[in-house]
């Protein structure tokens, strides 16, 4: 990777995300030499991404070069490189352009959508977890209204018009909302001649409320707002199944629509290489103690949406959607 020895320890990050960054402004004044590695070269800000989706914001509004974040720092590397194995014996690990040694290692590398082993949802849902996926999703949604314009088929025109959002944690209610604000502000203008007002918003929430990793007032508000605003609350309700065109759920109840957008559910974005065993079952995420350190690996120090730590005021639970066991007291990307 034309990476100079130097006699200061090499610490390599991987994930160029809000940890990732922070970790590497911080350790700017120390005397380490610091190499981050990230599979994009730029930074995604994700608490935005539904902006994107939804055409409230272009790509680069939201995507930051890393270069230009972390410029003029010394001692510090950027390398475009996915990261493909962890050799913790050798304190080496594996990318896309070749293998990097460590002294110190912290895996940044955040979360990814969660089917829970479902690849029928795996295969037709939208997910909104990066970039790509919002503009794909920007697309789909374009792409079903001009379709819509074209069809006599009442109920085919109504799929093309509906969405179903299935997840009521932030991800959802917030894209939700700038649905149902699309549907009043701008698809009546865009397409005067359909029926927009036929497009149903619905929202499906596995559990008894939105947002409940929340307060129950943030709950009910969410709910009353998105209810002003046209949108239908599902709760208790549980999909299991959608093939392109019919969401099943576990009763009898069913949604006929042309987009699925899967918020129900992220695991930890693991690399291969590092014990399975010290891994968090169905979360995904790496065990860290108090310092961050990944248990079993006094060398590798995992942070952000990847990391778990546990402790008797934050410990494990499951949500609502069976997503994920986490600390009941962490931050969790979505
Ligand atoms: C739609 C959405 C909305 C959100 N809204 C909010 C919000 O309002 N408030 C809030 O607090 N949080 C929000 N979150 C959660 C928040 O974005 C995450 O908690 C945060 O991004 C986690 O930061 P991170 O550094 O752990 O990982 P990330 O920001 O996910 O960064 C991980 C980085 O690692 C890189 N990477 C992964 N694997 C590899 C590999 N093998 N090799 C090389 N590079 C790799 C990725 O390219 C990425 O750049 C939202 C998340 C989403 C998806």
């Amino acid at each position: 990777m034309n990476i100079p020895r130097s006699n200061n320890p090499r610490i390599v990050i991987i994930g160029g995300g809000f940890g990732g960054i922070s970790l590497a402004q911080k350790l700017q004044k120390q005397e380490v030499q610091v190499v981050l590695l990230d599979k994009n070269n730029y930074h995604t800000f994700q608490p935005l991404l539904y902006q994107v989706s939804t055409g409230g914001l272009e790509p680069d509004s939201i995507a930051y070069p890393l270069r230009k974040v972390l410029i003029g720092y010394d001692n510090f590397f950027f390398r475009l490189a996915e990261v493909t194995e962890i050799i913790p014996e050798r304190k080496m690990l594996q990318t896309t352009i070749g293998e990097l040694s460590y002294d110190y290692l912290v895996p940044a590398t955040g979360s990814e959508t969660n089917f829970f082993g479902n690849t029928e949802l795996e295969e037709h849902a939208m997910a909104m977890k990066s970039i790509p996926q919002s503009l794909n999703l920007r697309s789909l949604i374009l792409e079903n209204f001009e379709q819509a314009l074209l069809t006599d088929e009442y109920h085919e025109r109504d799929a093309l018009m509906n969405f179903v959002i299935v997840g009521g944690g932030p991800t959802g209610v917030e894209l939700a909302g700038a649905l149902a604000e699309i549907k009043k502000g701008i698809l009546p203008k865009d397409y005067p001649d359909l029926d927009t007002r036929r497009a149903q918003i619905n929202i499906v929430q596995g559990g008894e409320r939105l947002l409940d990793a929340m307060s129950e007032k943030a709950s009910e508000k969410a709910e009353e707002f998105l209810e002003k605003l046209g949108v239908q609350v599902w709760k208790n309700v549980r999909v299991t199944g959608y093939d392109g065109k019919t969401v099943r759920t576990k009763t009898d109840l069913t949604f006929e629509t042309a987009t699925l957008i899967w918020a129900a559910g992220v695991k930890g974005a693991t690399i291969k290489g590092l014990d399975a065993k010290e891994l968090i079952a169905g979360g995904n995420r790496l065990s860290v103690n108090e310092f961050n350190q990944v248990i079993g690996y006094p060398d590798v120090f995992a942070i952000g949406d990847i990391a778990c730590m546990q402790s008797d005021d934050a410990p494990a639970r499951t949500s609502h959607d069976g997503a994920a066991s986490y600390p009941t007291g962490t931050k969790l990307g979505r």
